[in-house]
């Protein structure tokens, strides 16, 4: 009896063992991730369906919200998790939000809400926020929120971004994904940076030009102070086309919903093409921006997504 109690804690004490390095392993990986890229989005056909991972929820907690000081010169590869991580919703959402009600434009809230799902890209794909750049100058800017489309499917790109790629030039990745349905899928934290816009510069209302580099490899980018939404482009749209059908009327919706939730103010939404440099990019192709601020004015503005690397007194 006295050996099967024995063996019975020793069994607990390995799964804290476990969950504890699992926390470890995300804090030290992101840590020595960091690059943009500046990849072309997934392309349907061309992707690898690895199996989803299983569900093993973990706190919050083990995963805090946090921005690291400055870059290494030479970044270590990037190294990607032995094992699926999954986190709450709250990691990527937080569900005590402050109402920024001086920025409300409209008191009445509609009843929309989305369905939303965490599948958090593989550890190769994002790293941390910086507070400065590879030369030890600010890299602290107000956040952005960057449109993109996937081009390919929404679960294609789910999947490339969970497939971990070591090599710093095939990293990319979203922060989150609105698929045909309405869906809201959540990719990488908020807090964290994703690789979404490689070669790029966000300019301000006021004329000033915003770009971090971030790795001595890579032109500076948005990244490091930029929130990448990306929207599951339709079937017909999967080419090189400068046009398709457009997006739905749920995508609309929840990509309202999901904006107002950042607190960003309507001057610092932005589209791919529009911050990118390299000249490659035109997505997000064929979106309706009358209709996109029209349905934003509707949800009142909250703090339920926190970009990092905010001072203290906006966070
Ligand atoms: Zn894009």
């Amino acid at each position: 009896m006295k050996q099967k109690i024995l063996t019975i804690m020793a069994l607990i004490c390995l799964c804290f063992a476990t969950l504890a390095a699992m926390s470890i392993q995300v804090g030290q990986t992101a840590e020595v991730t960091g690059s943009p890229t500046p990849r072309v989005p997934p392309a349907r056909q061309l992707l690898p369906m690895p199996s989803l991972p299983s569900p093993t929820p973990a706190s919050a907690s083990e995963v805090p919200f946090s921005c690291m000081l400055q870059p290494v010169p030479n970044p270590p590869p990037a190294r990607s998790s032995p094992t699926p991580i999954q986190l709450p919703l709250s990691r990527f959402r937080q569900s005590n939000p402050v109402d920024l009600a001086s920025t409300r434009t409209d008191s009445r809230s509609p009843s929309y809400t989305p369905r939303e799902e965490v599948q958090l890209a593989d550890l190769t794909n994002f790293g941390d926020r910086y507070l400065r750049d590879v030369h030890g100058r600010s890299a602290v800017h107000d956040p952005i929120v960057v449109l993109h489309e996937t081009v390919g499917s929404g679960q294609s790109a789910v999947n490339y971004f969970q497939t971990p790629h070591p090599r710093d030039e095939d990293q990319v990745s979203y922060h989150t994904l609105i698929r045909e349905d309405g869906t809201v899928t959540y990719l990488v934290p908020p807090d964290k940076r994703a690789y979404g816009a490689g070669d790029s510069v966000f300019r301000s209302a006021t004329g000033t030009e915003e770009a971090v580099q971030t790795n001595p490899n890579f032109p500076p980018s948005v990244n490091n102070f930029a929130y990448h939404i990306s929207l599951e482009t339709p079937a017909d749209g999967d080419n090189n086309n400068t046009t398709h059908s457009g997006y739905t009327d749920a995508q609309y919706q929840s990509l309202a919903w999901l904006i107002a939730k950042t607190g960003i103010p309507d001057s610092r939404i932005t589209m791919h093409k529009t911050v990118d440099r390299s000249g490659q990019r035109m997505d997000p192709r064929s979106f309706n921006s009358q209709l996109f601020l029209t349905l934003l004015k509707t949800y009142p503005k909250t703090r339920e997504i926190s970009i990092g690397c905010l001072p203290p007194e906006t966070a």
